[in-house]
């Protein structure tokens, strides 16, 4: 994409590169605005395939406009749809790491070679982006790692080595049952009371070269080579976790929630503001249906950018929530349901029809932050808990897959603001669970104990101490702006 810069003088330059989801574009795009606030030029690395999206989703105006904070892209290697589909996690994941250091280098060299812009100084890239460390070890610049995880996420995938090493994975054909789920983990440096179920379910894998856990281990060996890792967390939250890992990495630095900051240092308002990271058109019709119902007497369901259910989750999912007879705001992605356009059905529809909004896409942190909203029944991906967190919004936990099972088992028995919906799904549990969050004593109490927790997600984000406010500085002065 063609970028015409004026001058921007001496200043550091960063060069930020997601990985190539939403989960991931998102996180990325906040800390690249405040890298940009603390007077850095920052150039914005995406896949050729997302930067058309988010050209069809946004305009070209968000994406095109600042002299100082500039787009570029880089091919991901796999083949061009031209629709506005979730790719395959595990080819991209493959494609990535074979394809993208080429065109990523020659990136480089063309805009250091470009007279008015500054030198590339640093790069943060995604954890899962380490190709990216090749090139800053080349430059001799340094870089920062952001693995966009929770801390119990990222300490688990460090640890995907030690599940061949004991011989649980490949597992035998045979030995995936459900009491073989409930095998104790207990060898995670501060994470205890684990079953294998709450591991990341791509560890289930007869295949002794899956491509997944062969390249998170590859990938969570090659976080050494970083100056630093970042995590979107806070201490409070996950100190334990994080303290123990400090001693297998490079300095792991809490710096979340990156959307307090953000909210904080920049204003919605301001050009940088503006810039929006959906890769989907975002419905935002459904904040005014919000304003019309009455104080957190609304579920909000979503289940995020990956997840993909059956036919038969979804209706289940659909009559649980017509069971509850309470008012429901649903994000239904056109590629929720495998290998079909997702359906409800019809009489679902009719019957529901007063008190229901369905959307296919929506802005989720100003719908989490509404008063109106009460819960979220959530796959549990680390930006939606985070945002559910500081919104002060009780969770239902149906975790698909990755990290998200731990992000559910820390929600519900760690930090007390989840209760889960089992992997099946019946409609009875779903309008069970549904009542308690919204009715219950349960509920009440989760909603108490969410509180607590964004009090101090805010606190980690402001004044002179916050936690990740101070980690943030460290990061930016020590590391990205070592000469
Ligand atoms: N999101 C959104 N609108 C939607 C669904 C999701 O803006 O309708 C955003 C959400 O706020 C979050 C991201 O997309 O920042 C999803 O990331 P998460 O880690 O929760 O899940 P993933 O999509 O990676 O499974």
């Amino acid at each position: 994409m063609a970028s015409h810069v004026v001058s921007s003088g001496g200043k550091p330059h960063v060069v930020c590169v997601p990985f190539p989801a939403q989960g991931h574009i998102n996180p990325m795009l906040k800390l690249a605005k405040l890298l940009h606030a603390k007077g850095f030029h920052v150039t914005f690395v995406n896949t050729v395939y997302n930067h058309n999206r988010l050209l069809r989703s946004h305009g070209s105006n968000t994406l095109n406009g600042l002299l100082s904070f500039r787009f570029e892209t880089i091919s991901d290697g796999l083949p061009e749809t031209g629709k506005d589909v979730t790719q395959g996690i595990p080819a991209l994941c493959e494609s990535s790491m074979k394809n993208c250091l080429a065109p990523f280098k020659e990136l480089l060299q063309r805009i250091n070679a470009e007279h008015d812009v500054p030198r590339v100084s640093c790069i943060v890239a995604d954890g899962i982006m380490s190709f990216t460390v090749d090139a800053a070890e080349e430059l001799g610049i340094p870089e920062v790692l952001f693995w966009t995880t929770s801390a119990c996420g990222f300490m688990a995938y460090l640890h995907f080595y030690r599940f061949i090493e004991k011989g649980i994975i490949p597992l035998k054909d045979d030995c995936l049952t459900k009491e073989y789920l409930e095998t104790k983990i207990d060898w995670v440096p501060s994470m205890s009371n684990l079953r294998l179920k709450d591991f990341p379910p791509g560890l289930r894998t007869t295949n002794p070269d899956d491509i997944v856990i062969n390249f998170l281990i590859r990938e969570t060996d090659r976080a050494k080579r970083a100056s630093a890792i970042i995590l979107n967390t806070f201490d409070d939250l996950e100190h334990d976790v994080i303290n123990s890992m400090q001693s297998i990495l490079p300095p792991v630095y809490s710096i979340g929630p990156l959307h307090l900051l953000v909210d904080k240092e920049i204003g919605e308002e301001s050009e940088i503001g503006q810039i929006g990271s959906s890769l989907w058109r975002e419905e935002t019709e459904c904040l005014d249906w919000l304003n019309t119902k009455p104080r957190s007497s609304v579920v909000y369901v979503n289940f995020g950018s990956i997840t993909v259910m059956s036919a038969e989750q979804i209706v289940e999912f659909a009559w649980g929530l017509e069971a509850t007879g309470k008012h429901f705001l649903w994000v239904i992605r056109p590629d929720l349901v495998a290998g079909d356009v997702a359906m409800v059905p019809p009489e679902f529809l009719t019957k529901t029809a007063d008190r229901r909004m369905l959307v296919s896409w929506c802005p989720q942190e100003k719908v989490l932050s509404h008063p109106a909203v009460g819960g979220f029944l959530t796959h549990c991906g680390w930006n939606s808990t985070m945002e559910s967190i500081c919104a002060g919004v009780p969770m239902l936990c149906w975790p698909f897959f990755a990290e998200q099972q731990l992000n559910c088992k820390f929600c519900c028995d760690e930090w007390e603001i989840g209760v889960v919906i089992s992997g099946e799904v019946k409609r009875k549990e779903v309008e069970a669970v549904v009542r308690e969050l919204m009715d219950g004593d349960k509920g009440k109490k989760m909603r108490d104990k969410v509180e607590e927790w964004r009090h101090l997600a805010e606190e980690a984000t402001e004044g002179k101490h916050g936690s990740s406010k101070l980690n943030f500085e460290l990061v930016v002065n020590k590391l990205l702006l070592k000469k």
